[in-house]
């Protein structure tokens, strides 16, 4: 007889932002530069429930996230490190920031990005991980990495 895994008690907190990209060498029109309403939707566990029986407080996942997303990537262009001569040219012509990533900016390696390098950063010291992130480029299509 095998005994069911112990049940995990997760939280997940949406957030949303608009940002441009393109994937350089897209067989189709996402090689041009376009934008997207992303949804981000950040899951989090810890060892145990605080003193007020929550994982992590949703504002504080607001706080720290939210906070990283406005800063760097909303109303931003996200482009692969190998697109900076478009990076550049948007940057001498406009005040628009721009965030490159290892690889295309694809729903993919966002979530990957965030996962990896973002949110162990943001979360260490309050106990918890985020152990699940799904990032949607459109209603219709996401990414999931946990
Ligand atoms: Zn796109």
């Amino acid at each position: 007889m095998t005994l069911p895994s112990s049940p995990r008690i997760r939280c997940t907190r949406r957030l949303e932002f608009d940002a441009a990209h393109r994937v350089m060498e897209h067989e189709s029109k996402c090689r041009h530069l376009h934008g997207h309403r992303y949804v981000i939707e950040a899951s989090f566990e810890a060892a145990e429930l605080d003193a007020l029986d929550r994982v992590i407080d949703f504002g504080v996942i607001k706080e720290r996230l939210g906070a990283w997303i406005d800063e760097h990537w909303d109303h931003a262009t996200i482009l692969n490190v190998r697109d900076r001569a478009l990076g550049d040219a948007i940057a001498a012509q406009t005040a628009q920031r721009i965030y490159y990533i290892e690889g295309n900016p694809t729903a993919e390696k966002m979530a990957e990005y965030l996962f990896t390098a973002i949110c162990p950063r943001l979360f260490a010291e309050a106990g918890v991980r985020c152990t699940k992130l799904r990032l949607y480029e459109t209603p219709n299509c996401y990414a999931d990495i946990q």
